[in-house]
């Protein structure tokens, strides 16, 4: 059985999944602020705004706040009108995690959604992150996943995202070791946040695998964003799921920070479907900022059912494998 924030559903009833998004989320704390930010980085997020997210997705700030419940209705509609039935939420409590905010969406939509527990990276740490113990952090994710969030009776299903910074600190490393001690525990998936930049994929895997976590209970997020082929080959040989989570951002920052295009991820998926590592690949979105969702003229959560789909069949990768990725991969990812 699985926890959603309605309760429990069976396996069976997970469907058509999306593996890592955030219907709320709250990452204005995360942007780095200079003070000489002109006035447009101060102003509302709207569709007139798009032109200045194209090469810095900050350059509004608002577009970092995901917090209307009427547009994430219509927006998880949209996503259940094109097949979508499950989606996890990995947002943390320090970055905007409601419970009772997507036990409302969930109702309204019909989209089952599972939430996460843990820490997400430093610089969005609660302050008492610093000096908890482990034991601490890992007593918080036992209380999320065994008797409910917030004093709710809704469970986390997932254990994540952990998120680590391209220095894993001192806090970070509490998180993931207290994250791995809880895994091992519950045998609950941990989704981890790696830096987009760094290879620490490795370090992170083994940091839980030292606590009893089994390989297919981890998933290394965000190895889309460069496309290092054999970084993902080295994570996937050692039996970790890695995710293509950034469909829909193609963002070009500056030459050394660029985001991957979408036809790019496609054309390495095909590859590594080729190479037998279709099982531990998951693909998703990561939606986080507004300018993603339908509303600001955005591709929504549907993105993968619609345009990427299109994209993978086109380029050689069978309809029916791209659906056990959506389905199968996912599953026995949380199961
Ligand atoms: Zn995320």
């Amino acid at each position: 059985m699985i926890n959603t924030v309605l309760g429990e559903i069976p396996e069976s009833k997970l469907g058509v999944c999306s593996s890592h998004e955030h219907v709320f989320i709250d990452m204005r704390g995360c942007v780095e602020i200079t003070g000489g930010e002109p006035p447009v980085f101060y102003s509302k997020m709207d569709a007139e705004k798009r032109a200045e997210i194209y090469d810095d997705p900050y350059a509004v700030l608002d577009n970092a706040l995901l917090d209307e419940e009427d547009k994430a209705i219509f927006e998880l509609k949209y996503f259940k009108a094109h097949g979508g039935d499950t989606l996890i939420d990995c947002t943390s409590d320090e970055i905007g995690r409601d419970v009772n905010k997507l036990k409302r969406v969930s109702l309204e939509s019909g989209v089952n959604i599972i939430v996460g527990c843990g820490h997400y990276y430093a610089k969005a740490h609660f302050a008492y992150v610093k000096d908890a113990s482990v034991e601490t952090l890992a007593e918080e994710m036992r209380t999320d996943i065994l008797k409910g969030i917030a004093g709710t009776d809704i469970k986390a299903g997932i254990i994540g995202e952990i998120g680590t910074s391209a220095v894993i600190g001192d806090g970070e490393r509490k998180v993931l070791t207290a994250a791995g001690i809880v895994g091992a525990e519950t045998g609950k998936a941990i989704h981890v946040h790696t830096d987009l930049y760094t290879e620490n994929g490795f370090e992170v895997v083994k940091i839980l695998t030292a606590e009893g976590v089994k390989p297919q209970k981890i998933c290394i997020d965000h190895v889309d964003v460069l496309l290092r082929p054999d970084y993902i080959r080295g994570l996937l040989d050692l039996g970790v799921y890695v995710e293509f989570d950034n469909f829909g951002k193609e963002f070009y920052i500056n030459e050394k920070r660029r985001f991957a295009y979408d036809l790019e991820r496609i054309r390495l998926l095909k590859r590594l479907i080729d190479e037998g590592y279709k099982k531990r690949i998951l693909v998703c979105n990561d939606i986080c900022l507004k300018s993603m969702w339908v509303s600001y003229g955005g591709q929504g959560y549907a993105h993968i059912l619609r345009t990427v789909k299109n994209m993978a069949t086109e380029n050689g990768i069978e309809e029916k494998t791209y659906g056990e990725i959506l389905t199968d991969n996912v599953r026995e990812f949380i199961k």
